[in-house]
């Protein structure tokens, strides 16, 4: 069988019997994959750090006749986002984007948008320190590259044009937003400046937006209308979100 060459992202990895490692990784060209990287818990000489959460690197691997694990040969760090997660939020924040590709991403289907969608938002994490905007701004991009983003501009029910100036509402037993007449009680509400938020993160790069005034509180109804989106869609819930939840 050949052996594969291609940039790639960990996203999970743990261990298999007492010196190897399952490595769950998203390959650029073959998309998530996951192989076993023998011996790597005995010796870093072969795979160094390179096979740490969200390594970004130049795996070569081996597929394996009918067998679901590849095995990887080596491994070349060409960036480590290891000493930004030094920071406790941070490394909540790059697991909560670790969690979620994970889960999202159909096995062995490459995408590139969502390749450079992580990479950007952990680069501009680390650039920056704050995790809030780039989550957000994760959280939308993501739902949208899997392809269940609902509109945010009507309600999913009657069709009808969401009030600019209005609320949303949603929750999390229902896909999609709805207006005013068709809520339901006991429903969350997404407010017109997350709405407006959404639309111009939908319209330009993450960079482009400003980070003064963001926190914890700024978009956080829209964030958690992405969490339940993807939860409602994998049917489970996130581990990280909670996590998220608690930081200051
Ligand atoms: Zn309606």
């Amino acid at each position: 069988m050949p052996v594969r060459e291609t940039e790639a992202i960990i996203l999970r990895s743990y261990p298999l019997k007492e010196a190897d490692k399952i490595v769950s990784f998203f390959a650029r060209v073959g998309g998530k994959t996951r192989g076993v990287a023998p011996n790597a818990r005995r010796s870093v000489r072969r795979f160094g750090a390179g096979l740490e959460l969200l390594s970004h690197v130049r795996l070569r691997y081996q597929e394996r006749e009918s067998q679901e694990l590849v095995r990887l040969e080596s491994c070349e760090l060409l960036e480590s986002f290891f000493d930004a997660q030094s920071d406790y939020a941070i490394a909540v924040a790059f697991s909560h984007v670790a969690e979620v590709a994970e889960q999202l991403l159909p096995e062995r289907e490459a995408n590139d948008a969502f390749f450079r969608l992580i990479l950007l938002v952990l680069e501009e994490i680390r650039r920056s320190g704050e995790i809030w905007r780039p989550l957000t701004y994760f959280g939308l991009w993501a739902v949208h590259l899997a392809g269940f983003l609902p509109p945010l501009d009507a309600c999913l029910r009657c069709g009808a044009a969401l009030e600019p100036d209005e609320p949303a509402w949603f929750r999390s037993t229902s896909e999609g937003l709805r207006c005013r007449v068709c809520r339901t009680e006991g429903s969350s509400t997404l407010s017109p400046d997350s709405r407006t938020l959404a639309r111009q993160m939908r319209a330009t790069s993450l960079p482009n937006i400003p980070a003064e005034g963001w926190g914890k509180r700024r978009a956080a109804d829209l964030r958690k209308f992405l969490c339940q989106e993807i939860e409602r869609h994998l049917e489970r819930r996130l581990v990280t979100r909670p996590q998220l939840e608690e930081l200051a």
